[in-house]
């Protein structure tokens, strides 16, 4: 095991650590100031990022700022199966957000996309890769996330003037006439690609009508409220509309497959991605926005998302959560061990699994412990058996370690991201060498290339004959009864 240390991103929508005013301070700077940085109390604390991404790479404790990704290429062996279907690095990029002001409408390109745009634009588009994405919530946690449903896009489009007047009259009654994925992407792009001056109109009597209204807002309108005090006339306020406003609680997860526009709009949460950096914004930023390519890439879906609830993995680990969405890439544990009268602190013992995993202590204090030696003995430094636990620990266990969790009587909470597990457990690892050994295996294609243009020779040159000849004469090699009966 290895301690880590870990960047965080001061982003403008990012908490302040203060806690005055009974506001709750950013959980990503407390993590920090655990893990011994010093806290500017000036500065927003957004994003904690714990990985091998070039844009903010852990590195290893001990080791005179030698990042994880280097010593993972020195010890590939670290990484496991995984290092057979992934590649180098750590295939996900574990965080922990801490979110004041809404983050930009934005979405994350598939596989295909994420290369095209990257080979494109490697200047915008740093990553080749897709970047499906899962939010934990540790508050109270609102966000925007996927379509809502046909019924209440057209209630909006009805109920909502300023809204109507932006998309315009026939993309409108288009969408209330047949409830197609067509229908919806017209009147989407519709709106995001409207003439700034139009949107800010629509805003301003949108806003002026609400105020003055003498019932109860909905809580849609609220935060429609909310985001334009944020980003005052930005078309992605209007864009609440189209979308689904999901508040979770403590716990609850939601996941985000490729090509779902979003918006994460306050709380703190835990957040697993695969390792990429990808986003396609067109809203509620100050950042570059690609509309076009957003609006273009959208599968359209509509209704509202799965949330996870956690599942308890089995009776032998009483403490522990699973959040495994439908990706390959990662899943997380939350591990809640709670304080005990006991003499000495409650225990959960860790499964191995046959890849990388990084724990992060959230809560309490304690100490993982493992039996596996260091595999060098010059690695016996940095290669841990025990790591005593605090707030803000960062912790990388290697591939197939097992490992044991030990609270102190005071309890603590520990969350871990690792590959998911279905990626071992469907035999998927195995399928893809057999794929990789099929794709390598071209010289059956060439052959049958040489052979067809051999054949196309001697039919152009009259040389058929020859040819048939020189074959039965390979073929009869070895058969020497049939030699003696062919003709010279
Ligand atoms: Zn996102």
């Amino acid at each position: 095991m290895l301690r880590l240390k870990c960047p965080v991103q001061n982003y403008a929508w990012g908490r302040k650590p203060d806690t005055a005013g009974g506001k709750t301070g950013s959980e990503v700077a407390a993590l920090a100031a655990g893990a011994g940085v010093e806290i500017d109390p000036e500065k927003p604390y957004a994003e904690l990022w714990m990985g091998t991404h070039p844009s903010g790479p852990a590195t290893v404790i001990g080791l005179d700022g030698m990042t994880l990704s280097q010593w993972l290429s020195n010890h590939p062996s670290a990484l496991g199966d995984a290092h057979e279907y992934f590649g180098n690095g750590i295939p996900f990029l574990f965080k922990v957000l801490s979110v004041e002001t809404a983050l930009s409408i934005q979405s994350h390109p598939d596989k295909a996309l994420a290369e095209k745009l990257h080979a494109e634009r490697p200047d915008v588009y740093k990553d080749d890769n897709h970047k499906p994405e899962m939010a934990i919530a540790l508050t109270d946690f609102e966000a925007l996330c996927g379509f809502v449903e046909h019924g209440e896009l057209v209630h909006a489009l009805t109920s909502v003037p300023e809204l109507r007047s932006v998309v315009g009259e026939t993309a409108a009654t288009a969408v209330e006439t047949s409830p197609t994925k067509a229908t919806l992407k017209t009147a989407f792009s519709a709106l995001m690609t409207a003439d700034t001056s139009s949107v800010a109109t629509a805003i301003q009597a949108l806003t002026k009508r609400l105020q003055a209204e003498r019932r109860p807002l909905t809580a849609k309108e609220n935060l429609v409220l909310r985001l334009n005090e944020q980003y005052p006339l930005d078309v992605g306020v209007l864009s609440a509309f189209f979308l689904n406003y999901v508040t979770l609680k403590p716990g609850q997860a939601i996941y985000l497959a490729a090509n779902v526009p979003h918006a994460y709009v306050t709380g703190e949460l835990v957040e697993c991605m695969a390792t990429s950096d990808n986003v396609i914004r067109a809203g509620l930023t100050p950042k570059l926005r690609d509309t076009p390519v957003l609006c273009e890439s959208l599968t359209y879906d509509q209704g509202p998302p799965e949330v996870l609830e956690g599942t308890a993995p089995s009776t032998s680990r009483p403490w522990t959560l699973v959040y495994a969405p439908p990706f390959d890439e990662f899943e997380v544990l939350k591990v809640r061990i709670p304080g005990t009268e006991l003499a000495v602190g409650l225990q959960e013992a860790m499964v191995s699994t046959p890849g990388p995993q990084i724990l992060l202590v959230r809560e309490g204090r304690g100490r993982a412990f493992t039996r596996n030696p260091p595999k060098a003995e010059a690695d016996r430094k940095v290669e841990l058996q025990e790591v005593a636990l605090a707030k803000g620990g960062v912790v990388f266990i290697p591939a197939n370690t097992p490992f044991v969790l030990e609270a102190m009587k005071t309890g603590c909470e520990v969350w871990v991201a690792s590959v998911n597990e279905r990626v071992f457990k469907e035999g998927r690892i195995t399928k893809r060498i057999v794929a990789e050994t099929e794709t390598s295996l071209p010289w059956i294609f060439w052959l049958a290339l040489g052979l067809l243009l051999v054949l196309l020779w001697a039919m152009a040159t009259n040389n058929l004959p020859t040819l048939q000849r020189e074959l039965h004469k390979w073929a009869s090699l070895g058969r020497p009864d049939i030699v003696h009966t062919r003709p010279t």
